[in-house]
Order: C-alpha cells, then structure tokens, then sequence
C-alpha cells in the first residue's frame, strides 16, 4: 500500500523515514521523495498489513499520512481509450486489454500526475483518500 507523508524540516532535519524503519522493524521503499528546507514529501510503499503501524509511528513524528488506496482513478464514462496515457507513463499503470479498452494498474503509481494533465478528456484523477 501507498502512503504519502509530508513532514516539517523547521524543527530540525530529523530523518523520519529512517526513524520509522527503527522503530517499527517494517523495511520502507521510498517510491519518491522531494525535500527542501521547510518541509518534505515522501511517497512511501509498504507491506498492507504493516500500514497501520507505520502511519501511526509517523503520525506521532508530527507527519501527516495519507493513504492511497487507489492512487490514480479512472472515470470510464470519460475514457474514450485514445491511448494517450500509455505513451506518457513511464511506470506501465495503463494498458489495453483485449477488447482496446484501458485497464489501470495503479499499483505501479508513483503519483507524478503526467497521465492527468495529458488525458485530453479530463478522465483521470489523483486519489485525494485519507
Ligand atoms: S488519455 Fe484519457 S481518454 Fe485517453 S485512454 Fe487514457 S484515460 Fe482514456
Ligand atoms: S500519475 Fe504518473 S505514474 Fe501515476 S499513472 Fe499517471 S503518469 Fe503514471
């Protein structure tokens, strides 16, 4: 499961991530991650049933967790299959199946949001789950 964590830097420059691998014993992959001074936002994946442990543990570390159940959606009233999608995802969340209609993978989402802006039916949509 994917978790988007956002930390504030001006308390410090505390590693969270690193500080939530210790204390949990759950082996984090870091998906994405853009850091600056103020402040840092992490897209993190994890096993499922250790979800809850981690987004606790960060939440007490002052982040603020969002889980992404479903990190790209697809509204296939919208959707006319052009395919577009598919050319602008490095990460293989689109394909077609075999009747030409768009399948998602969002399992494979690193939520750089491309495919949204490209879709030239606003048919895509970034998950906002808490
Ligand atoms: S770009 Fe938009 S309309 Fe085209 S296949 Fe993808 S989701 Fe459907
Ligand atoms: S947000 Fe980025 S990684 Fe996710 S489906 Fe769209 S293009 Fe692919």
């Amino acid at each position: 499961m994917k978790l988007l964590v956002t930390f504030s830097r001006r308390e410090g420059r505390r590693p969270i991530i690193a500080q939530v691998v210790k204390d949990t014993g759950v082996l984090i992959n870091v998906v994405r991650a853009v850091i600056d001074s103020h402040e840092g936002e992490a897209l993190i994946d994890i096993p499922d049933d250790q979800c809850e442990i981690v987004r606790k543990r960060m939440a007490d570390l002052g982040a603020t967790v969002r889980i992404l159940e479903h990190a790209i959606i697809l509204d296939e009233e919208e959707c006319v299959d052009c395919g577009a999608c598919i050319s602008i995802c490095s990460q293989e969340v689109f394909s077609f199946d075999a009747a030409w209609k768009i399948v998602v993978n969002s399992v494979r989402c690193v939520l750089c949001g491309h495919c949204v802006t490209a879709c030239p039916h606003g048919a895509l949509t970034q998950s906002e789950e808490t």
